[in-house]
């Protein structure tokens, strides 16, 4: 006899695990599987940054995802759920007179309702006393841009699912779908699943998990790189990022010709640099930067972490003299297009995915769960996801 459900998610990380949450809600009988734990990989190593930065005057997906989750934590964190969110705001260091230029284009074309504001580094020194006086400035986005802890956060969300009735199921990896005998027959390492629906919430792992239904998805593996220091008192209030980066990125001769778009390094040489980086509630300074699309390479780079922590102490000076005290990497699941897998995959009716979530899946995970979980409730999409629809790059093989 298998076990059954109606709707088997595959994967615990916060697409899974808040996919479940809001299908419940809508009285569905849901079973999550991973082959780890809640929180076992990508979900559970981010910087645990959210929200949108530069909202467009006509909404886009990625406005929907980023600003859309931002009231999805609150609302976790409403319930009662312990996932240190704070609204913290973001500062996004300018170092040249170009990025100054750029980060003024940026805003020009931003709507005002976002609230981003250019201000000298004097100016930002008032709200952020470590922030460089060496520096050009900041962009500084005072609203919808804030932090959670991840581990907690998708544990929430897995617990929140569990409460309105799924069920959990760990240390468990699927290896194949028979799709033959019109519900999915699951095989896992304990025992097969029957499931009216399936869902892929796999991470970086979702082109493996595609052959199963005989489909090339084609999302990538990035492995991203962190590094903290030892719990220090309340030094910065803020999240940090970098204008060099989205500058270099915002030149197309900085992009691999087939994609995923974004990196740091392609064919091995680096583009740019990146940072991303906060004060956690245990104390620790932890930031990161570096991207490379060399699949599933867990080690940690001596390079980039020296080159993260440079770029870091540009900015926060006071870093120079705190030692790295641990490091550590993760998988993010990149689209080769850039762009987000949110709804049906092509060839059923009942087969879904969610994921391509990139570097920003942790902060609109949450929405991007809650537009598949209507889709699948209702069987109709949300307008805002044709730009997710896999259909648009996932094929047969
Ligand atoms: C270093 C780093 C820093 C980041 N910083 C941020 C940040 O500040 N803000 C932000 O928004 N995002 C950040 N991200 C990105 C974010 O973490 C990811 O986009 C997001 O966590 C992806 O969630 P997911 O649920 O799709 O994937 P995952 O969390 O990777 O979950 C996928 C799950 O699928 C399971 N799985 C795969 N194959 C199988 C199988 N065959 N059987 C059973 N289970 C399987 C895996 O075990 C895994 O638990 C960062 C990522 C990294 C690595």
């Amino acid at each position: 006899m298998s076990e059954t459900a109606d709707v088997l998610i595959v994967g615990a990380g916060i697409a899974g695990c808040a996919t479940a949450y809001y299908l419940a809600a809508t009285g569905a009988d849901v079973l999550i599987v991973d082959r780890g734990d809640v929180a076992g990989e990508a979900s559970g190593v981010n910087m645990g940054g959210l929200g949108g930065r530069f909202p467009s005057e006509s909404p886009t997906l990625d406005d929907a995802l980023s600003f859309g989750s931002v009231g999805l934590f609150d609302e976790l964190h409403d319930a009662g759920h312990d996932i240190e969110f704070r609204l913290s705001g973001s500062i996004q260091a300018i170092r040249t007179e170009d990025e100054f230029a750029f980060a003024e284009r940026q805003i020009a074309n931003a709507s005002p309702n976002g609230g981003a504001q250019l201000l000298t580094a004097r100016e930002v020194r008032t709200i952020e006393p470590q922030f460089s006086a060496e520096l050009l400035g900041a962009v500084v986005f005072p609203k919808f841009r804030g932090e959670a802890d991840p581990v907690k956060t998708t544990k929430a969300f897995a617990r929140a699912a569990e409460a309105k009735g799924s069920r959990l199921s760990l240390s468990r990896t699927v290896t194949t779908v028979d799709t033959s005998g019109g519900a999915y027959r699951v095989e896992t390492t304990a025992g097969p699943i029957e499931a009216k629906a399936l869902v892929l919430a796999t991470g970086a792992w979702s082109a493996e998990a595609g052959r199963w239904l005989g489909l090339d998805i084609p999302i990538v593996p990035v492995r991203g790189q962190m590094w903290a220091t030892a719990p220090l008192p309340p030094r910065t209030f803020h999240t940090f990022s970098a204008t060099e980066s989205p500058r270099a990125w915002s030149d197309r001769s900085n992009h691999a010709a087939d994609g995923p778009p974004n990196l740091t390094h392609i064919d091995g040489q680096r583009v740019c640099r990146h940072l991303y980086g906060r004060q956690n509630a245990a104390g620790e300074i932890i930031f990161g930067g570096d991207r490379h699309a060399i699949g599933f390479e867990r080690r940690v780079e001596a390079e980039s972490i020296a080159t993260n922590k440079a770029q870091a102490t540009e900015v926060l000076p006071f870093l120079r003299e705190h030692p790295t005290a641990r490091e550590w990497s993760g998988f993010m699941p990149f689209p080769r297009d850039g762009k987000p897998l949110i709804g049906h995959l092509p060839g059923s009716d009942n087969a879904f995915i969610v994921s391509g979530l990139a570097s920003s899946g942790f902060g609109r995970g949450p929405m991007a769960a809650k537009l598949l979980a209507n889709l699948i409730a209702s069987g109709t999409p949300d307008p805002v996801l044709v730009a997710a629809d896999p259909a648009r790059c996932v094929t047969n093989i």
